[in-house]
This record gives structure tokens, sequence and C-alpha cells, in this order.
């Protein structure tokens, strides 16, 4: 069972030298009496919060520490080959929190998905159709609740995540404008996901200004997924009742201490509601949100681009892309063909 172990809690940016490549043994067939399963890995998801995952746990925590010396945890598309849970039989396809190798004994298959529409490539669902395009749905639109004709605006706007904010921001009627890393991702913003506009935010030495010239009027939403110095902008440049959804802060995961913010006060002046979310909270509307996004797929309304690397000994640089924006759409690591 090839495996990919953490070496031990990561601290600054992270490297491939803090993950480790080895071989275990694992038997593939679960214990007489045990509800647990054993699965073939098929597609890993390389996701931003893994990083938070690495660190020596703190509190509050963000999510439960993964532990040094034992295979990396994410989630993943998997294929069940020996099942003790009644839930589950051979052969299934689920998706859920798996382990960072070839095959994986999970204890607990309750916190998994089983996947039943399998018309669409399996891989989307570590994106599209799996936690990141749930974080797109429930950030927009329970949390942000956007109306028709509002301005939106996403940070790492062509990402696993940003991409769909974008097209569903769309679909509601509302005016778009992303921000990315290159002059590549503003492109597919503008050609491919339809935003009405993007900029590249690594060209503006001022990004208030780069703000304020795309918003004249203000911004109604802001689905942030960098943190840092764009929320600062961001902040000068909110309309009255504006809602900020806070998805993630990138810029801030591999700092030791995070940079301060300094327009806080305009959450005042401009009455605008900022609220924190995760995922994790919003499960239930798994089922709604799949029904709605295959909808979408089939009447192409909304299209999705993947970043896919081969090999499950090359999911370390893949997760290590993350932070220096070389991916290009959701990054997957293929471990094995079905
Ligand atoms: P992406 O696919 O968008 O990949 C990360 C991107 O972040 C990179 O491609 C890069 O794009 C950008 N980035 C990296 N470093 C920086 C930096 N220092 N400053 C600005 N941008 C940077 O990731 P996801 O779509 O999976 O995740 C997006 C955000 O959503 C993350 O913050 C993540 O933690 C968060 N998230 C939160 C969840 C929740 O439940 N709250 C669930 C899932 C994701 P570029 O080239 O544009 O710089």
């Amino acid at each position: 069972n090839k495996q990919i172990l953490l070496r031990d809690y990561v601290t600054g940016f992270p490297k491939e030298s803090d993950m480790i490549h080895t071989t275990g043994t694992i038997r593939l067939k679960v214990e007489e009496g045990s509800k647990a399963i054993v699965v073939k890995n098929l597609y890993l998801s390389c996701d931003p919060y893994m990083r938070n995952r690495m660190k020596k746990p703190d509190a509050p925590p963000y999510a439960d520490s993964m532990t040094p010396q034992s295979p990396v945890l994410g989630f993943g598309v998997a294929k069940v080959l020996d099942s003790g849970h009644p839930d589950f039989k051979e052969g299934d396809l689920v998706w859920g929190t798996t382990g960072w190798e070839e095959f994986s004994l999970i204890q607990a298959p309750e916190s998994l998905f089983k996947i039943t529409h399998t018309d669409v490539p399996l891989s989307y669902y570590t994106g599209l159709l799996g936690m990141p395009g749930l974080t797109a749905y429930a950030g927009l639109y329970e949390v942000c609740s956007p109306k028709k004709g509002e301005t939106v605006f996403v940070s790492a706007a062509s990402g696993a995540v940003g991409q769909l904010v974008g097209q569903f921001a769309k679909l509601l009627g509302c005016y778009v404008v992303g921000s990315a890393g290159s002059k590549q991702k503003v492109d597919l913003l503008k050609n491919k996901f339809g935003f009405d506009d993007a900029f590249n935010y690594k060209d503006e030495h001022d990004l208030n200004a780069a703000l304020k010239r795309h918003f004249p009027e203000g911004i109604d939403v802001y689905f942030e997924n960098v943190g840092g110095s764009m929320l600062d902008a961001v902040l000068l440049n909110m309309r009255y009742h504006g809602r900020i959804a806070v998805c993630g802060m990138i810029s801030q995961y591999n700092l030791d201490k995070p940079e301060g913010i300094h327009n806080l006060f305009r959450l005042i002046t401009k009455r605008i509601r900022m609220e924190g979310f995760v995922v994790l909270d919003y499960l239930h509307l798994y089922p709604k949100f799949l029904q709605l996004a295959l909808q979408y797929i089939k009447e192409g309304k909304i299209v999705y681009l993947e970043d896919t690397i081969e090999g499950l000994e090359n999911a370390p640089s893949a997760l290590i892309r993350l932070f220096t924006g070389q991916n290009v759409g959701k990054q997957v690591a293929v471990v094995a063909n079905e």
C-alpha cells in the first residue's frame, strides 16, 4: 500500500519534504463483525484547508490536526472493495475523507457520501459536485443571498470554489468581477466562466484603486477567499448593507502571524455583515445542491475546470501548487482509474 505520510507538523510555506513517500501493508478484507470499509482511492482532492490541518493543534482548532507519521488526510473519491457496514457494498463509489494512500481502511464510513450519479466525470466529486461545490453554493446562497442586479466580487476566482461562485452569481443575474493571479486565469474568468470582468491582483499596486475602477458604485457581495490586503481594500469599497462571506484566507495560511486588517470600522459605517462559515455546517444542503448542480451541468449552464496531476507520488507537489498559484482550476491528483 503506497502511502504519503505527514512528516511532522508544518510551519511556514509547505514543502514536498514535509510529506514522506512510503509503502505499508493493509488487509483488503474487513475484520469479522467490524462496521468498517476498505476502499481503493481513485482521486485525491488537494485543498487549501489541508495546510491548516498540518499545523500543531491550536485553540480553537479550524479542523482536527493530522497526525505526524500517519497518512495525509483529505477528501477523495474511492471505490469500496470490502464492507462490514450495512449501507455500503463492494463496488460502491463514495466521496469523503480518506487517506493519501492506494487503499484505506475507513472505520466510520457513515461520514462518506455514496456516489449515485456516474454520468459525469468521477473526479467532479472532489470539486464541482463535492466539498468545494457545496462551499460555493452555501457561501453564496446561504450567507450572502445575492439579489438580481447586485454587484459581486470574488477573489481566488479561478479556483475550485471561486469559478463556481462567479458562475452561480451570474445565473442569479448579478454583475460579477473576479481577481486572480495570472493573465491566463483572468482570460479564463472572462472567456470561459462568463464573469463580467476580471483583473490580475499581482499587476495592481493599489488594490483599492483597482476595485474602484471595477465597481464605481461599490460592492454588494464579497466572496472572500484570500484575506490580507485584499480584504482591507474590499472593505473600503463595500456598499451599504453589503455582505461578506468569509470562506477562506489563503494569503495568511503560511504566515506565523496573520496580517492586521485596518478598515474594519467600515463594517459599522456601511452596515456590512461579514460572516465566516465552514462548509461542514451545511452538509444537510448537499442533496439539494447536487440536484441543482447536475441540472446546471446537463443544461450546459456551468462549466468546471480541473487541473489534474497523475500519480499518488505527485500529490504533495500538487498540494503545494495551491500556495504558489500554479493550479489552474480545481487541483486533483489521480491515484488510480476505476
Ligand atoms: P483554489 O483552487 O482557489 O487554489 C488556491 C488559489 O489561491 C491559488 O490558485 C492562488 O490563485 C490563490 N492564492 C494562493 N496564495 C495566495 C496569496 N498569498 N494571495 C492571494 N491568493 C493566493 O482553492 P479553493 O478554491 O479550494 O479554496 C479557495 C478558498 O476557499 C481557500 O481560502 C480555502 O481555504 C477556502 N475554503 C473554505 C471552505 C470553508 O468551509 N470555509 C471550504 C473550502 C475552501 P491566484 O493565482 O489567483 O493567486
